[in-house]
């Protein structure tokens, strides 16, 4: 997946207001909803409107967006560390509680 830049996002937000979908959140899923399905959509496990409702909610959220990249590069140097084995679910979980835990403190 290619990462949007800023002004593309920026470009993105005002096509949806102009068009009047930012004021309405109508098909938007919330962060909670993105959150949950951020491990399938990033395994493909999300088919056709699912994916495109995580997908879309990924790219304009500036809340969740970090969150996918981290996965990735969490992912990434899991993946460097214990080539081929699966990321131990324990540490995985941990860090995503780390990250529940500060966002709702903040
Ligand atoms: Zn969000």
């Amino acid at each position: 997946m290619e990462r949007p830049n800023l002004i593309e996002r920026l470009l993105n937000l005002l096509r949806r207001w102009r068009s009047g979908e930012a004021s309405a959140t109508n098909g938007m899923i919330t962060c909670r909803e993105a959150l949950e399905r951020l491990f399938e959509f990033m395994d493909g496990e999300l088919e056709g409107v699912e994916e495109k409702q995580v997908e879309e909610h990924l790219r304009i959220c500036e809340r969740c967006y970090p969150h996918l990249l981290f996965e990735q590069s969490f992912r990434a140097a899991v993946r460097r560390t214990f080539e081929g084995e699966r990321a131990p679910e324990t540490v995985r979980n941990r860090i995503l509680e780390l990250l529940r835990t500060g966002q709702s403190e903040a």
